[in-house]
Formats: structure tokens, sequence, C-alpha cells
């Protein structure tokens, strides 16, 4: 049976739709307790195959300090940085890169996991928080 109230709340629903914001933001707070993992065990979203590494190293020259450390167990690259010193310090602090010197950064736009023990925590929301606001 037709019912006009159900079908009001499905209108009004509807238009709500139109106010979800579509990129959802994680925020990332905390600070570094300079473990060294962030350089020593690294994932590339670009480089895919050792050729493409070389490539990249090509086009980037300042990408040379990044080597292939190993793969994990899905068969992906793990790069690692020249410049990290025993301890897990910057040994050219001063003349780091700048996605060095933005990592990590305060918002990201995808659920990342940071490395176990790193000082800083990816505030992970659901869908669910979002409707709350
Ligand atoms: S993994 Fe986290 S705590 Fe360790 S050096 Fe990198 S940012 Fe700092
Ligand atoms: S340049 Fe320094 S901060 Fe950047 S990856 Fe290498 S060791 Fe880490």
């Amino acid at each position: 049976m037709f019912n006009p109230v159900k079908l009001i709340k499905s209108l009004w629903w509807e238009y709500l739709s139109y106010f979800v914001p579509e990129k959802m933001e994680y925020e990332i707070t905390g600070e570094c307790k300079k473990c060294g993992k962030c350089c020593n065990y690294m994932y590339s979203f670009d480089t895919y195959t050792e050729k493409e590494f070389k490539i990249m190293q090509f086009l980037y020259p300042a990408y040379k300090r990044f080597y292939i450390k190993g793969k994990d167990e899905f068969g992906n690259f793990i790069f690692a940085c020249k410049y990290v010193t025993k301890e897990g310090l910057c040994s050219v602090y001063e003349k780091r890169l700048p996605m060095c010197k933005k990592y990590p950064m305060k918002k990201i736009p995808y659920p990342a996991d940071l490395h176990e023990g790193c000082g800083f925590t990816v505030h992970k929301k659901k869908f669910s928080d979002y409707l709350k606001k």
C-alpha cells in the first residue's frame, strides 16, 4: 500500500545524501619516537618492478638514496634509505627530502597503518562516525 510518509522520508534521506562528504580524511596525531622504522621499511605506491624503480631513480636522482631491501609476504618491495643510521636517525637531516619532512602527514585520505610502535596514530573513522556529524 502506498505510504506517503515513507515516500517523504525516502526523499528526505535522498536529499541529505547529497551532503555526505565524498572524501574521508583520517587524522594523524602523536610524535616521533625516532625508531627509524619509516626510513628502514618503506613501500611505494608507484613502483612495481625493479626496472620501474630504476627509471624512477633516473627521473628523480634524489631517489638514489633508496634501495630495495627485500620483499614482503605479498611480493611487494620493501625499500630503505641509505642515510638512516644504525640508531635510526637521519644522517642528512637538514637535507632530507620534502617527503621526509612531511611524514607522516596530519591528514590522509585513506585508513593507512603505521609501523608497529610508531609514536603516531592514524585515527580511523567508520562510516557511522560521519553520519553522527
Ligand atoms: S616509524 Fe614513527 S616513531 Fe619511528 S621514526 Fe618513523 S615516524 Fe618516528
Ligand atoms: S633522507 Fe633521512 S629522513 Fe629521509 S628516508 Fe633517508 S634517513 Fe629517512
